[in-house]
């Protein structure tokens, strides 16, 4: 491309006419940035808008949406075993388990049951870690 300078055409954004189009430049700010530009189908004149830096600027400035997480594993497990209503039942493989239930683990601690993976395992959220055990047996 041929450098820029009074005369020449120059892409720039025009504010009358929204959009990024051919402009005549009319006078420079330095030897590479042209100041003032006429636009070739409005015939304003106006500073030069550089087109693709407005373009970096708008998608940067787009908003990232969090998306919605539901809470978080280890709050279940805190508000369950902390429930005065919940009865923490000892942990056997032999007693049938329900969702939902306390249970206490002669290793892992308390644990919530999160759900029945099968008619005789159970997932357990224990303080750092979720578990398969049996159940049921
Ligand atoms: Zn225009």
């Amino acid at each position: 491309m041929s450098s820029l300078g009074v005369g020449k055409e120059v892409l720039s954004l025009c504010n009358k006419c929204k959009l990024t189009l051919a402009h005549i430049i009319v006078t420079m700010k330095t030897d590479k940035v042209p100041h003032k530009v006429q636009c070739k189908t409005c015939n304003g004149t106006h500073s030069f808008k550089d087109a693709t830096l407005e373009k970096i600027k708008k998608s940067g400035s787009r908003r990232v949406t969090k998306k919605k997480t539901g809470p978080a594993v280890a709050d279940l497990w805190q508000a369950a075993v902390n429930d005065p209503t919940k009865e923490h039942h000892k942990y056997s493989p032999r007693t049938a388990f329900h969702e939902g239930d306390v249970i206490e683990h002669p290793t892992f601690g308390a644990g919530l049951i999160e759900k029945l993976i099968d008619h005789d395992k159970i997932q357990v959220i224990f303080r750092s870690d979720i578990k398969t055990l049996i159940h049921n047996k």
